[in-house]
């Protein structure tokens, strides 16, 4: 695949994620260009930012500020 910001060629290497997946290797995406690294946790995350409930919880901090 290429990198989502510049479109570079990416390369598939092995990380391990203290807080999600202690102990287990799981593959994610190098970009040497840019140093982005994508890998299924902020990939993951990345679509829950989707979600509106993001949009939900920004409007009760204003009108709890308000
Ligand atoms: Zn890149």
């Amino acid at each position: 695949m290429n990198c989502l910001r510049c479109n570079s060629p990416m390369y598939a290497e092995v990380y391990d994620h203290i807080s999600e997946t202690q102990g287990q290797g799981f593959p994610a995406m190098h970009c040497l260009m840019c140093g982005d690294i994508v890998d299924p946790v902020i990939l993951k995350h990345r679509q829950a930012r989707v979600e509106p409930r993001g949009e939900r919880a920004r409007l009760a901090v204003v009108t709890a500020t308000s």
